[in-house]
């Protein structure tokens, strides 16, 4: 099997540009999958405090007998945890749950720009965690460029990654862009839209033509469009089949086939608007 490349963030962390998400996974189920992952070769796995998995995946890590240091952990802070105070408390939660010492990416999940609690207040703690040496590197989910634009402005530390919405049926190019311009890393949530864009018949006749699957061309137009990837299946075969992206090649046009099917259309919530908060 072909290795994972890895990208440099912008402090120097090499980031496996494929890994393994947790979303929507039970917790009963999630040691199980996460150890099928290892298993299969992924090691990079994208968790989340609110997945409320976090446990499961320190749990499948450790029983893997891989070392920690081979294994990139990112997990994100809870809705409910905005304020400073909460934020630092949530994190060592966090450390505690996943059993590490050391957290390798966390990240502010969403922006909640009409909540009583200003994103600036939060990205401050995540500064303070990351003075504290305990996470290698910190970044942002669901956040637009004018949400990145005020962290400029006001905080130390620029994101090392965004994670956003992005798959075929939402290209989000533009703000991939402006990731891009300020040494971000992008990093692409529900990459098959969670399976969605698999009957396109655009993507099924590449797919076709390159004796490949669906997932796996849409999986590969996000690797070779430069962002980080981590879909999630429980299905081992589905699990091999997203691993097996390093060893064939989309060529321009193809690439440019899928990008033409953007049509601006979420899956998930608009970041500008999402305002749930846990409990
Ligand atoms: P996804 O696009 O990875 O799709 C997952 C679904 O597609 C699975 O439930 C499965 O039914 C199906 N699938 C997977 N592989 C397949 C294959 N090879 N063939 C056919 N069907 C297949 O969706 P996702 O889980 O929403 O996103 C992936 C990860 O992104 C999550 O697990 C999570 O880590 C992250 N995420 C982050 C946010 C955020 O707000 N930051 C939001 C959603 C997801």
């Amino acid at each position: 099997m072909a290795p994972v490349p890895t990208i440099a963030l912008n402090n120097g962390v090499e980031i496996p540009q494929l890994g393994f998400g947790v979303y929507q996974i039970p917790p009963e189920e999630t040691a199980a999958a996460v150890r099928t992952a290892l298993e299969v070769g992924y090691r990079h796995i994208d968790t989340a405090e609110m997945y409320g998995n976090e446990k499961e995946v320190g749990q499948a890590v450790r029983e893997s007998g891989i070392d920690r240091s081979e294994v990139f952990l990112t997990s994100k802070l809870d809705n409910g945890f905005h304020r400073r105070d909460d934020a630092l408390r949530a994190f060592d939660q966090t450390l505690a749950d996943l059993g590490v010492d050391q957290l390798d990416l966390f990240l502010v999940h969403w922006p909640l720009p009409t909540i009583d609690v200003d994103y600036v207040e939060t990205w401050k703690a995540m500064e303070e965690i990351y003075a504290s040496g305990r996470c290698r590197a910190i970044g942002v989910s669901n956040f637009q460029a004018h949400h990145l634009r005020r962290l400029f402005g006001e905080t130390q530390v620029r994101p090392a990654v965004n994670q956003i919405e992005a798959h075929p049926y939402l290209a989000n190019d533009e703000l991939r862009a402006f990731d891009a311009d300020h040494e971000i890393v992008t990093e692409a949530w529900s990459p098959i839209a969670q399976g969605k864009v698999l009957d396109d018949p655009a993507i099924t006749a590449i797919a076709e033509g390159l004796g490949r699957t669906p997932a796996q061309v849409v999986l590969r137009w996000h690797v070779q469009r430069g962002d980080v990837v981590f879909p999630k299946s429980v299905t081992r075969s589905r699990v091999e089949e997203n691993f097996a992206l390093f060893d064939f090649e989309l060529d321009q046009g193809q690439m440019a086939t899928i990008t033409g099917l953007d049509r601006g259309e979420r899956t998930g919530p608009d970041p500008d608007t999402f305002d749930y908060v846990p409990r």
